[in-house]
């Protein structure tokens, strides 16, 4: 097959890249070892026609104005502040920690930002540059609802405690000093109308571009030589793996979810409840209809319980790992017109608007002398 892009994975830094190179008049190949487009993000209508996502909830959020720019031309996109509440102690409390997190748990009555910020002082062991995820959440809250709220939810997660994982994996959830109540303070949160996965068929349908479904490459890339550049999404140690190389392999977290269809309205009060207690194996329980308030009388849930193996979902941030990766990035870096990008290709914990900042980016550095002035946008 002739080709001027190849690009493994069809997922947002696939997808993106793909777009970008098709709309500057060249041929892409997008070869995708799963049935599906979307990777991660895939979702679909389920026996209750509630749209669900078959990988996690995904919550787009971003303070970048060109993803959100560049997203927008691929579906309409409606207000979404996502909200996330944990059970803690037979209580529901806000998360990320806030006042009535506080309040709430240990009975307190703070009403203002300088109670909230003398309670958390005196809760709080300051910590000046956090090493790690247990010494970023004992600089941010104190080691009571280290205990209660990350402790063990970290654990079910990475089966590792937060001191085994990089402090940005902790520092992900910040503290409030007031009622806010949203996972996120992003300026853009929205979710497309109808899903991902339209999304990803709108930036895959051009006459420049084809998709292989169950394709893996690893199995045809014998037929793809041709290609002037080469852009991997998936894992970067299985792309090593295939040329023999001896190497310490990375760790993934993969998640097994578990569904059940429940004839009743609902199961729960919000779209994402987080069980960050020992009482129960699952992180947390998704409940898809919440998510742009679909209607049916009956409703889906997925436990989700992280695992060692299966497709690869999270890198696990540490010291260790980061290491290994960086032995991958060197022999990486030395290919010629091959090109690591994404979560697993770059072996980063990004968000999806991150992503598709990388893959952007990625495209105007490499094309920077091939644009012309309008085709440089999203920057
Ligand atoms: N976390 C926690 N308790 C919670 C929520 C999150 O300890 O109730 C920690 C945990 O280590 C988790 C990390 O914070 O992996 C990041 O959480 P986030 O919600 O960003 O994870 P994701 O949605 O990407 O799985």
């Amino acid at each position: 097959m002739k080709e001027d892009i190849l690009i493994i994975g069809a997922g947002i830094s696939g997808a993106t890249l793909a777009e970008r190179y098709a709309s500057i008049g060249k041929k892409v190949v997008v070869l995708e070892k799963r049935g599906h487009i979307a990777g991660n993000c895939y979702d679909e209508y389920d026996e209750n026609g509630i749209l669900v996502s078959k990988y996690g909830a995904h919550l787009f959020h971003t303070n970048d104005a060109g993803v959100w720019e560049y997203v927008q031309r691929f579906a309409e996109w409606y207000p979404w502040e996502h909200k996330v509440i944990a059970r803690v102690d037979n209580k529901t409390v806000p998360i990320p920690v806030n006042i009535d997190t506080v309040n709430i748990l240990f009975g307190e009555n703070i009403s203002t930002e300088d109670e909230m910020k003398a309670w958390l002082d005196k809760n709080r062991i300051p910590f000046d540059k956090p090493k790690n995820g247990e010494e970023a959440v004992m600089n941010r809250v104190g080691p009571v609802l280290y205990e209660k709220m990350f402790k063990h939810y970290t654990k079910k997660q990475w089966d590792k405690y937060p001191e085994e994982l990089n402090a940005s994996v902790l520092e992900r959830i910040p503290v409030r000093y007031n009622h806010d109540g949203r996972y996120f303070s992003d300026t853009y949160q929205a979710l497309p109308k109808g899903g991902y996965t339209k999304v990803f068929e709108n930036m895959l349908n051009h006459p420049n571009i084809t998709v292989m479904l169950n394709t893996d490459y690893f199995d045809v890339k014998d037929q793809f030589e041709g290609f002037e550049k080469l852009f991997y999404t998936g894992p970067i140690d299985r792309f090593f793996e295939f040329q023999d190389e001896m190497m310490e392999k990375l760790e993934y977290r993969s998640i097994n979810f578990v569904t059940e269809h429940l004839d009743q309205e609902f199961f729960q009060e919000n779209s994402v409840v987080n069980y960050p207690g020992q009482e129960v194996d699952y992180t947390r329980i998704i409940e898809y209809k919440h998510f742009g308030n679909q209607q049916s009388p009956k409703t889906s849930i997925v436990k989700e319980y992280t695992v060692d193996t299966g497709e690869p979902y999270y890198p696990v941030p540490n010291e260790r790992n980061q290491q290994i990766y960086e032995k991958y990035k060197e022999k990486a870096d030395l290919l010629q017109n091959v090109y690591f990008v994404g979560r697993l290709a770059n072996y980063k914990y990004f968000n999806m608007d991150q992503a598709f900042r990388n893959a952007l980016d990625l495209f105007n550095s490499l094309e920077a002398s091939n644009l012309k002035p309008h085709d440089k946008s999203f920057v």
